[in-house]
């Protein structure tokens, strides 16, 4: 008993993962496929926020998840689906979900993060193949990533404005970047 809990932190501890326990662990040619299953036994109605422990059925997903000690890595989600235990809700059953691996994810929380990180100064269509999903996936995690860092941005207007010329792309023509001199944060790009 006690080698098996030790397993199993061990495990948690290698997955990083706070929301899930890790059923099993497999090397594939395309790389580490982590088995888990939420470590909560119940979970909240997203309609009326009853916390349900009544399992109607297990269903499986394939998540992307960022690399694992240098390999591709994808976690087998085994997902509960809970029935609704308030009469009268329009949710009969939902299927639980969490921050880590949101509802219909194909890709962690955390790895969309990275996505979206990596693709600050790099192609979309590099950072899509590093990770293996699709073009549009990738974008839509660089965009989300970059509307957050332009949101978490000083409000408060540059004391001195610096202006340089910038070119993302030898086809595009030359843009003019408004920089604050103080931050070295840059502003604004207008044609
Ligand atoms: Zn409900």
């Amino acid at each position: 008993m006690e080698e098996e809990t030790r397993t199993n932190d061990l495990a948690r501890v290698l997955s990083g993962l706070r929301d899930y326990t890790v059923l099993d662990a497999s090397e594939t040619s395309d790389g580490l496929v982590v088995e888990v299953i939420a470590s909560r036994l119940d979970a909240p109605c997203p309609v009326c926020k009853k916390v349900s422990d009544r399992v109607k059925s297990y269903r499986t997903s394939i998540v992307i998840d960022s690399h694992s000690h240098g390999r591709r890595c994808r976690l087998l989600v085994r997902r509960r689906a809970f029935r609704c235990v308030t009469a009268g809700c329009e949710r009969k059953s939902f299927t639980e979900a969490t921050s880590e691996v949101p509802y219909r994810a194909r890709v962690t929380t955390r790895c969309r993060d990275q996505i979206g990180r990596a693709g600050r100064d790099r192609p979309t269509a590099s950072v899509a193949a590093e990770f293996d999903v699709s073009w549009p996936t990738a974008c839509k995690a660089i965009k989300t990533q970059a509307e957050r860092v332009v949101s978490q941005r000083s409000k408060t207007p540059p004391r001195r404005l610096g202006i340089d010329e910038t070119r993302f792309w030898w086809k595009v023509p030359w843009l003019t970047g408004l920089v604050d001199l103080d931050t070295g944060e840059l502003v604004e790009v207008i044609e």
